[in-house]
């Protein structure tokens, strides 16, 4: 399953994410994000990839697991 990650070096706190992905993303007291649920249904990955997309600092990404081959 696609999941979303954020890169803790990156983020500023924005909050944009938050914005738009409301039902997978909230804010803690200081404006940076708490993830809900970081698993990402297929349905939701175009929001998910505008979200990633949108955020200023390039701390918002979707990670696919690879998986390992013989
Ligand atoms: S949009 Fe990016 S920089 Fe802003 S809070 Fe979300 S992950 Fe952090």
């Amino acid at each position: 399953m696609t999941s979303l990650e954020i890169d803790w070096t990156r983020c500023d706190g924005h909050g944009l994410c938050s914005v738009l992905l409301p039902t997978r993303v909230g804010v803690d007291e200081w404006g940076f994000p708490v993830l809900h649920d970081p698993d990402v249904a297929e349905a939701d990955l175009p929001a998910a990839r505008r979200a990633v997309a949108a955020c200023p600092a390039l701390a918002l990404r979707l990670e696919t697991p690879v998986p390992l081959s013989r």
